[in-house]
């Protein structure tokens, strides 16, 4: 084995490790606490929400009037 080959395999190596840290800390994430039902409204956060944002606790709608209110305040 060139000393090529043996840099291109550690370098492999490296990634495959960094690949499987991020791949258990999405996993983690999707334990994450969370809720299925919006805390303020209490319609059902949808999927696709959750996946992006899995400890997302209020539907979008709800959310963002959060934020609005948060940054007028
Ligand atoms: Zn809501």
């Amino acid at each position: 084995m060139s000393r090529f080959d043996e840099s291109l395999a550690a370098s492999q190596q490296l990634i495959d490790a960094a690949l499987e840290r991020e791949i258990a800390g999405a996993g983690a994430a999707l334990r994450a606490d969370g809720s299925a039902e919006c805390i303020d409204c209490g319609c059902t956060i949808s999927p696709a929400r959750r996946r992006v944002y899995p400890s997302a606790r209020r539907c979008l709608e709800c959310q963002v009037f959060a934020e609005k209110e948060a940054y007028l305040r």
